[in-house]
């Protein structure tokens, strides 16, 4: 196996029936760029930043910040880099971020909303993004938005950081793109307002799938109890990916799922393009997409969706391997 995917690695993961997916690299540390030449990624579709201050003491200065972000562009090379701001909260803890206990964490104070009430954080990150972003396309993508409101007050932050590298003479980023993570329902079921204005789209299936089915992701109780391979999940899946191409907007899914082998065949067969996973994942993954064929199983899905709702009792991802699609 090991060899088959040394093997595939400059090849790309296009299904029998010539659709060409990309597959990306989810990333957090400096040591995991060093899987994009390993794999033959196309780029990191997710890069955590939170991973920095996860791992350290103090809050790291601007600076440090910048110098992780510079170093990511320079390990990714030619391939593009797609910075997360912080995430901060729910399962994402600090040693110096205050231990707010909250019954609920996962709905809690996380993520987009700990940035727009500590703005001076979210500030200084991007003032380190820009500025490691100097003559390179900056692509930063927002955690948890629940709300347009919230899109458009980060989009005014990261405008304002512009014009400050400006005024300090910085140079600018080639180009700025800002994109949201769809992880919550809400933006799921009412995407339009954000997809006007945000640049482009990450499916964050881990959140977005705990919401949808009211699952703790760290409850390994509860966890592993629902299938996204289910006429549910497909549904919602579907409509995100046919929104985001109302709107000419890309969108790519990193989570898990992206990262499963028969996930990914069946997120290619929904239309989605663009996968973002882990590095010991895209093997895996390639192998499986250059194996299907995507019409055929698109249409398959499409006609069991049809009939979802009429009392087939069979799950549907055991249809799904019986019927060898
Ligand atoms: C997700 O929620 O699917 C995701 C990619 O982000 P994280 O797992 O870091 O929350
Ligand atoms: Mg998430």
């Amino acid at each position: 196996r090991y060899r088959t995917y040394a093997r595939q690695r400059e090849e790309p993961a296009v299904t029998k029936d010539g659709q060409r997916v990309e597959l990306h690299l989810n990333a957090g540390l400096l040591v995991e760029l060093t899987s994009l030449a390993d794999t033959g990624a196309e780029g990191i579709g997710l890069f955590r930043t939170e991973f920095q201050f996860m791992v350290a003491d103090t809050l790291p200065r601007l600076s440090a910040q910048e110098e992780l972000y510079r170093a990511a562009y320079e390990a990714a090379g030619d391939k593009p880099v797609v910075f997360r701001t912080l995430d901060l909260g729910g399962d994402k803890v600090t040693p110096f971020t205050p231990a707010t206990r909250e019954p609920n964490p996962a709905l809690g104070w996380r993520a987009l909303r700990m940035g727009l009430d500590r703005p001076g954080l979210t500030r200084y990150q991007l003032r380190a993004l820009v500025r490691a972003a100097a003559g390179r396309d900056l692509r930063v993508l927002f955690p948890m938005v629940t709300d347009v409101s919230e899109l458009a007050a980060v989009r005014a932050i990261l405008n304002q950081e512009l014009a400050h590298a400006a005024r300090h003479g910085h140079e600018q980023p080639r180009s700025v793109q800002a994109g949201i993570m769809l992880e919550t329902p809400a933006i799921a079921f009412s995407p339009d307002a954000c997809l006007r204005i945000a640049d482009f789209v990450a499916v964050g299936a881990n959140d977005l799938m705990q919401y949808f089915f009211a699952a703790d992701r760290q409850n390994p109780r509860v966890a592993d109890r629902y299938d996204f391979i289910s006429p549910s999940s497909l549904r919602l899946l579907q409509s995100v990916r046919q929104a985001c191409a109302r709107h000419d907007k890309p969108v790519s899914v990193c989570g898990e799922i992206a990262g499963r082998p028969l996930e990914a065949c069946v997120l290619t067969a929904l239309g989605y393009r663009r996968l973002s996973m882990a590095a010991s994942a895209l093997g895996p993954v390639k192998r499986a997409i250059r194996g299907m064929d995507c019409e055929r199983l698109g249409a398959w899905l499409a006609s069991v969706l049809d009939e979802a709702e009429t009392g087939e009792e069979t799950p549907l991802r055991q249809r799904l391997i019986e019927a060898g699609e």
